[in-house]
C-alpha cells in the first residue's frame, strides 16, 4: 500500500517538476513514507531519519518530510519536539504536498494530517517507480472500519471509502496496454470494496470489480491484497474459479487460531468460522492457495492458545504465514484495555523457526537439519529431500521456502505419485482447451503457478518414468509448453523435490532416470526418523498429548510409557506417534499414560516379529552348521586342535572358546588320538 502511495506522491510531484533519484546525495527533497502498524516499522523510520539528518547538517537546504501513518500519529512531535523533519503529511493529505515543500522552503511549520472521507486518489495516474515494466499495483481503497483492537489503521488512514470502479478499470486498461501483464489490486480491506455508481445507484461489489478488471484482457493476470476474511464472499470465490487470469491465491489473515483471543481481537469471527470459510474456498476453488497474517504472544494469549494458531496452519495449508509477535500500538484499545502481560522471551520464542512449524524436538539431528535448511533457503539450488514417510519432508520444503528470496510468491505442492500420469502432466505442465476430453478451458500447470515462487514435487520417486523426460525438459529449459499448446512459456521456479525412497536405488533398478536425479540432487538433504532421534520422541509425545488432550485436567505420561516410546522403533515416524497418542488418550484412565495404553501400530508389530522369527531361524542355521564343520575338521585331524584350527582359519583361542561353548550345549568333541 506504501509503495502504491508512494507512486501517488511522485505523480503529484512530477506535476510540479519534480522527478525521483535513488541517490539521496543529490537529492532536494527526501521523503519517507512509513507505517504505523508495528513498533519495529516505526524504529526503522527513526533510524533512517536519523541518516537523513547527518546529511542535511552537510547541505542545510534540503529538506526531509514523513508521510504516512507514522505522521499522522506522531504529527507535531516529529516537527516540535524532535525537530527532525520539516514536512508532516498525513496520508489522505498528498494534494497538498508541492504547497508544503513551498512553506517549509520558506522556513514555516509545514504540515497536514487532515484525514478525509472522500479522498481516494482515483484522478491521479500513478508514476510508476522502479517498475519492471510488468508487474503494477492499483490502490482501489483506502482506510478501514474494522477496528481490529490490536491495529492502528482505522486511527493512522481513516474510515473505508472506494474508488469509482471506472478509473481503476481505465488505469488497468492503461497498464496493459503499456506492457503491463500482472496488477495487484491494493487497499486495507480491498475486498470491502463497494462503490455506488451515482448515476445508477448500483453498488459495486468487489467480486464485480474483479470481473470487471479480469475483462480488460485474458493475458492481464490479476491479484489483490489484503482481505478480511468476513468479506471474502462467495461470489469473489466464483470469480476466482471463473476467470483464469484472476489468480488462485488469497491471502486471509487469521491472526490468531483461538476462539478466545480472536475475540480480544475483534476479528469478527472464531475459529470455526475461519475453519469453514477456508473449506468453502477449498470447496470452490481446489486449487486455491491461501497465505495468513499471525500474531504471536498477544495480551493474555496462553501457550496452549498459540498452539491453537500453529494447528491452524496445518488445518488451512497454508502456502505461506507472516508471522509477528504482538507490539502495543497506542491508542489502540488493545493498548488501552487489555494487559501486554506475555514476556517479550516468550513472544519471541513462539516464533522460533520450530514453533512456526510446530516442529517439536531437540536432538542435535534435528538442529543441524534445520540450520541446514535455513542455509540452502537463501540460494536458488534444487533440493533433493530424503526420508522415510512421516519425517517432516514437507514441513522442511516450507521452511526452505518461507526463508529464501522467494518467500512472496507463491509455494505450490504437488504430489506426483498420487495421481495418473495423464492427470499429472497437465497439472503440471498445463493445459489448452481441447488438449484432451474435458478440457474445456486452457489451464496453467503447477509450474506456470509457481512462477517466481517455488514448487514443491512431493514424493518424486512415484513419477511415471515417460513424465520424468518431460521434467527434465522443462527443468533445463526453464521454460513449459502446454499440453495441447504451442508457446513456449519461460519460467523462474525454485525446485524442490522429496522422496521416501531411496533414489540412487531407483535409478539403478532403471525405475527413475539418472539425469533427472542429478539434476534434482544439487543439495541433498536427508531428514532422519525417528528411530534416529530418540531425544525428540517424547517431547514430541508431550506436544501432541497437549494438542489431542480434550479432558479439562492436563495429561501425563508415566515412567513405563516414557520407556516404552523411546524403545520403539516408529517406522511410522511422527505421523504413527499422533496415532499412538489419540489411541492413548482415549484408553487411559485418570492422569496418566501407561505403558498398557499404547498400542503401536500392529501390522508393524507383526512384520517385526515375522522378521525377529526369521532372524532367529537363520542364526540357529548358521550356529549349526560351523559346530558341523568344528566336528568335521576335528576327525579328520584325529582331535587335533592344531590342525583343526588351521583348517577352520581361527586362532586356537577361538576354538578353545567355542568347543567349551560345544561342550556346554552337551555336544561330544572329539578328543585327540
Ligand atoms: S482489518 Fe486489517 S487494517 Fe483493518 S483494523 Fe483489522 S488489522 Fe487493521
Amino acid at each position: 500500500m506504501n509503495f502504491s502511495d508512494s507512486e501517488i506522491v511522485a505523480s503529484i510531484l512530477a506535476e510540479c517538476d519534480y522527478s525521483t533519484t535513488r541517490n539521496m546525495e543529490i537529492a532536494d527533497l527526501i521523503l519517507i513514507n512509513t507505517c504505523s502498524i508495528r513498533e519495529k516499522a516505526e524504529d526503522t523510520v527513526r533510524k533512517r531519519l536519523r541518516i537523513f539528518n547527518k546529511l542535511k547538517e552537510k547541505r542545510p537546504g534540503i529538506l526531509i518530510g514523513v508521510l504516512g501513518c507514522m505522521a499522522e500519529r506522531l504529527k507535531s512531535k516529529f516537527l516540535e519536539q524532535e525537530k527532525i523533519v520539516d514536512i508532516v503529511l498525513g496520508p489522505d493529505a498528498y494534494r497538498d504536498l508541492p504547497k508544503l515543500v513551498a512553506e517549509a522552503t520558506e522556513g514555516n511549520r509545514a504540515i497536514n494530517v487532515q484525514l478525509s472521507r472522500e479522498e481516494t486518489y482515483a484522478d491521479i495516474s500513478p508514476l510508476r517507480l522502479g517498475g519492471d515494466g510488468v508487474t503494477a499495483f492499483i490502490s482501489i481503497m483506502r482506510g478501514c472500519d474494522n477496528m481490529c483492537s490490536f491495529c492502528v489503521v482505522p486511527f493512522t488512514r481513516g474510515r473505508e471509502r472506494s474508488r469509482d470502479c471506472f478509473s481503476i478499470v481505465a488505469e488497468a486498461q492503461d497498464l496493459y496496454n503499456k506492457g503491463y501483464r500482472e496488477v495487484t489490486l491494493l487497499g486495507q480491506n480491498v475486498d470491502s470494496y463497494k462503490w455506488q455508481n451515482p448515476e445508477t445507484g448500483h453498488t459495486v461489489s468487489f467480486a464485480e470489480l474483479l470481473v470487471m478488471v479480469a475483462q480488460v484482457h485474458p493475458d492481464l493476470r490479476v491479484r489483490f491484497s489484503t482481505s478480511h476474511p468476513k468479506d471474502i464472499t462467495d461470489e469473489v470465490l466464483y470469480a476466482i474459479r471463473d476467470y483464469d487470469n484472476i489468480c488462485k491465491y488469497i491471502h486471509l489473515p487469521v491472526q490468531s487460531g483461538n476462539s478466545r483471543v480472536l475475540e480480544l481481537m475483534n476479528r469478527t469471527y472464531d475459529r470455526e468460522w475461519y475453519i469453514n470459510k477456508v473449506n468453502r474456498i477449498y470447496e470452490i476453488v481446489p486449487d486455491c492457495a491461501i497465505s495468513s497474517d499471525m500474531i504471536a504472544g498477544f495480551c493474555t494469549e496462553t501457550y496452549d492458545e498459540h498452539l491453537d494458531t500453529l494447528s491452524i496452519m496445518k488445518i488451512a495449508n497454508y502456502s505461506m504465514s507472516y508471522m509477528f509477535y504482538y507490539s502495543e500500538r497506542p491508542n489502540t484499545k488493545a493498548a488501552r484495555k487489555y494487559e501486554d502481560d506475555v514476556p517479550l522471551e516468550d513472544k519471541k520464542k513462539r516464533l522460533s523457526v520450530k514453533q512456526r512449524y510446530g516442529i517439536i524436538g531437540k536432538s542435535e539431528k534435528l538442529d543441524m537439519a534445520l540450520n541446514t535448511a535455513l542455509r540452502v533457503a537463501s540460494t536458488d539450488l534444487s533440493v533433493l529431500i530424503q526420508g522415510e514417510s512421516g519425517v517432516g519432508k514437507e514441513s522442511m520444503s516450507k521452511i526452505i521456502h518461507d526463508y529464501s528470496p522467494r518467500k512472496h510468491n507463491t509455494f505450490i505442492a504437488i504430489n506426483t505419485g498420487a495421481l495418473p500420469p495423464g492427470t499429472i502432466n497437465s497439472e503440471l505442465f498445463g493445459h489448452e482447451k481441447g488438449a484432451f476430453t474435458g478440457a474445456l478451458q486452457s489451464n496453467p500447470g503447477k509450474f506456470e503457478q509457481a512462477h517466481g515462487g517455488t514448487l514443491l514435487l512431493d514424493e518424486i520417486s512415484e513419477m511415471d518414468i515417460g513424465l520424468q523426460a518431460k521434467l527434465l525438459r522443462v527443468l533445463q529449459e526453464r521454460e513449459v509448453e502446454r499440453l495441447g499448446g504451442r508457446k513456449t512459456i519461460p519460467l523462474d521456479v525454485r525446485v524442490l523435490a522429496t522422496t521416501n525412497r531411496n533414489l540412487q536405488d531407483e535409478v539403478r533398478e532403471g525405475r527413475f532416470r539418472e539425469d533427472l536425479f542429478y539434476r534434482l540432487n544439487v543439495f541433498p538433504m536427508r531428514l532422519q526418523p525417528l528411530r534416529n532421534r530418540t531425544d525428540d520422541i517424547i517431547p514430541l509425545a508431550e506436544q501432541l498429548i497437549a494438542k489431542y488432550n480434550t479432558e479439562t485436567h492436563p495429561l501425563r505420561l508415566s515412567s513405563d510409557a516414557v520407556n516404552s516410546l523411546k524403545e520403539y522403533q516408529w517406522p511410522g515416524n511422527i505421523r504413527e506417534l499422533g496415532n499412538v497418542i489419540q489411541r492413548a488418550l482415549i484408553l487411559c484412565n485418570g492422569s496418566e499414560i501407561h505403558a498398557e495404553d499404547l498400542h503401536f501400530e500392529t501390522d508393524y508389530l507383526d512384520q517385526v516379529s515375522l522378521e525377529e522369527d526369521s532372524r532367529k531361524n537363520l542364526t540357529t542355521n548358521l550356529k549349526s552348521h560351523e559346530y558341523d564343520l568344528i566336528l568335521k575338521a576335528l576327525n579328520e585331524g584325529n582331535g587335533s586342535r592344531k590342525y583343526a584350527a588351521e583348517k577352520l582359519g581361527i586362532s586356537p583361542r577361538t576354538l578353545r572358546y567355542k568347543l567349551a561353548r560345544m561342550r556346554d550345549m552337551g555336544m561330544q568333541i572329539p578328543v585327540s588320538g
